[in-house]
């Protein structure tokens, strides 16, 4: 048999998308003028799905210090750190990391998802459970698979729920580790951490927080969500990602534990993949020092956010989720109509994400938004025009 047979359903599924407009889930941007404006199909658009939280992708500090590790160090470093060494950057990088996380250990992934399946799969092995929210994000599933330990769901935000399933298995041989993300990436909503820590104090267990879309956004600190609710003594293990506020790509895993260290050899993401190149390391390390020294932006973003969300609930979309946060997720009733819409806002001069199963949670359609710092009022008042003239012209859109 042909083992590509089994991808007939998504040609299926995919032309039908094409049918009704162009590759939702494969846009080509042919400039990018900033962190809000693209060129695309040969128009200025406005980028309203990036995860460009802090905005700072194009911010000249971060730029020069990228180009100097560029002509220092050269292009990549070829290798993974334990087999090819370390880069000066890699470590001041991760003491730099670490201070601004406020942890004693960091260590460096070269993506946020080699970063959850590094930390998540070097943690817990096949003697141990980890309990995950059933809205995790794919990597932290994917991790759980990785790792050979038992895998237990609680009920999405559901405290009480997790603390049935430890009653359940408090025979259980080995370690319990509990995951949970800062803010969820498809509905924008956060996790009450509050509620977590006392069942944590109750039953027992070590508590891993995915900062990847709260680090920079939330806290006094820009530390996330624990640094927002003041729990960061409970939170054992923080992981995170720099392709979001940080503006660059790559990952990271703090903690105080004292055997932190020794991640570095239990995780195979970090064991047998090369290192982030030198101008990634570089571009970061400047990234911390503008979230440390600006906390205007996390206010501005902050201030967008409520506008747009408010904005959107005044024209009666169905959001995702009651708080503001960057992410603001509008529920349309079916795929193919979602399709359309999203068309339509491009054409309209807005770029969203368009977000559908299995990528989303309950198997929902969603256009996904995600705000940055540097979107202007006009900006947002404008993708709220935007979403009145297109998403109401289709009312039918709106029923599930
Ligand atoms: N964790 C969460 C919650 C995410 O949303 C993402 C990516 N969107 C990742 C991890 C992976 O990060 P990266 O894209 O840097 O690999």
């Amino acid at each position: 048999m042909d083992i590509l047979e089994k991808y007939r359903p998504l040609v299926e599924r995919h032309k039908k998308m094409l049918e009704l407009g162009q590759n939702a889930v494969g846009l080509r941007m042919d400039d990018v003028y900033s962190p809000t404006r693209a060129r695309i199909d040969g128009k200025e658009i406005i980028l309203a799905g990036t995860n460009n939280y802090m905005a700072i992708t194009f911010d000249p500090a971060c730029i020069k210090a990228g180009q100097k590790a560029l002509e220092d160090y050269g292009t990549g470093t070829t290798g993974s750190r334990i087999a090819n060494g370390s880069y000066a950057l890699h470590l001041d990088l991760e003491k730099s990391l670490a201070g601004f996380l406020n942890r004693k250990h960091s260590i460096v992934f070269s993506t946020g998802y080699q970063a959850n399946l590094g930390s998540i799969a070097g943690l817990a092995g096949p003697r141990d459970t980890v309990y995950l929210d059933a809205d995790s994000h794919s990597s932290i599933y994917d991790a759980c698979a990785l790792s050979g330990a038992r895998l237990i769901r609680f009920k999405h935000n559901n405290a009480d729920d997790l603390a049935k399933r430890l009653r359940r298995s408090s025979e259980d041989e080995g370690g319990r580790l509990v995951v949970l993300e800062g803010i969820y990436s498809m509905f924008g909503d956060r996790a009450p951490l509050r509620e977590f820590v006392d069942v944590k104090h109750e039953y027992g267990f070590e508590l891993l927080v995915d900062e990847a879309h709260s680090t920079g956004v939330l806290g006094a600190n820009g530390r996330g969500l624990a640094d927002e609710a003041g729990l960061e003594s409970d939170v054992d293990f923080v992981v995170g990602t720099f392709s979001k506020s940080f503006g660059a790509i790559g990952g990271f895993a703090a903690s105080d534990h004292e055997l932190f260290e020794m991640l570095r050899f239990a995780a195979r993401a970090y064991m047998f993949s090369a290192s982030p190149s030198p101008a990634t390391i570089a571009t970061v390390k400047e990234a911390i020092k503008q979230l440390e020294s600006r906390p205007e932006l996390r206010q501005k973003l902050r201030h967008n956010s409520e506008r747009l969300h408010h904005g959107f609930k005044s024209l009666g979309l169905e959001l995702c989720c009651d708080v503001p946060s960057p992410i603001i997720a509008v529920r349309i009733a079916d795929e193919p109509t979602a399709v359309v819409l999203w068309n339509r806002l491009l054409e309209a001069g807005v770029y969203v994400n368009i977000a559908l199963p299995p990528g989303t949670p309950n198997g929902v359609c969603l256009l996904r938004c995600s705000v940055s710092a540097g979107h202007s009022e006009q900006d947002i008042d404008k993708i709220i025009a935007l979403f009145e003239t297109v998403v109401l012209s289709l009312p039918e859109a709106l029923q599930d």
